[in-house]
């Protein structure tokens, strides 16, 4: 019932425009894990193309889609945004190259992808695929840097999903720092991304933001939900996760357009 009502008032909001008074002033970041043709194993983390696809057209109709190092470059000079969105994607899963990434080229729409830098091109089964049972391919380096040659972005996700809430201090900077270092020598161009590994308010202290900053990086993503706007930081820049959950584009954004009301 509540799925229905959303998805009806998603599609309401959205066919009369109120979307632009709604999402007025705002920069939308949404963040995907794994784009699948199927999603038999089905969690919140996955999927499928068709979904995908649907996705990517609902946010070139209704959003103005730009890279995310643009939307940086703009929160920093603190110029107004308006609708603006970004779509990244996280970990660096093979999908993403096999999947996902066509059906962007076929739609004209840009993206950044996190990587972990030491998983790629190896086959480290992480703890929530090991719980779920199932092995996902990662990356080659090849096919990253195919991404970044065919024009998306590139950015990082530390070395090995290190939880920079908890970890020790020595081993945070060789977290961020080294997979910046890492990035660069394997791309062989400046990498100004960073987005945290599981992305709650306290997946990451303080200090560990400070090292992000020093070690070069332009923004840092969390992923716990809502909308930037103009003199947002970028180091404390949001991002929604789309999961299978949302069921439709429309409900989705629904959901946002209506957190934004209640968060103003
Ligand atoms: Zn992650």
């Amino acid at each position: 019932m509540k799925r229905v009502i959303k998805d009806f008032g998603g599609r309401a909001v959205f066919a009369f425009r109120l979307d632009t008074l709604l999402l007025r002033n705002t920069a939308l970041v949404v963040a995907f894990h794994r784009v699948q043709e199927t999603t038999a194993d089905a969690d919140g983390l996955t999927v499928d193309v068709a979904t995908f696809e649907r996705y990517g057209r609902f946010f070139r109709d209704h959003f103005r889609v730009t890279p995310l190092r643009v939307l940086v470059d703009k929160l920093e000079r603190g110029l107004g945004v308006d609708r603006e969105l970004a779509i990244t994607f996280d970990d660096g899963y093979r999908d993403n190259f096999e999947q996902a990434a066509p059906v962007l080229e076929r739609l004209g729409l840009p993206a950044t992808f996190f990587v972990v830098t030491d998983w790629m091109g190896t086959d480290v089964v992480p703890w929530w695929d090991r719980q779920q049972g199932v092995r996902q391919p990662w990356m080659t380096w090849e096919q990253v840097r195919t991404l970044r040659q065919k024009g998306f972005g590139i950015g990082a996700h530390t070395r090995t999903h290190a939880d920079l809430g908890r970890v020790a201090d020595s081993d945070a900077k060789e977290e961020i720092l080294g997979s910046r270092l890492e990035l660069e020598d394997r791309l062989g161009t400046a990498v100004e991304l960073f987005a945290y590994p599981y992305g709650a308010p306290n997946n990451l202290l303080e200090r560990n933001r400070e090292l992000i900053k020093d070690a070069g990086f332009r923004c840092c993503c969390s992923c716990f939900g809502g909308l930037n706007g103009r003199g947002s930081d970028p180091f404390q820049l949001r991002r929604v996760a789309v999961s299978s959950w949302f069921g439709s584009p429309h409900r989705f954004g629904f959901d946002v357009a209506l957190r934004r009301t209640s968060a103003a």
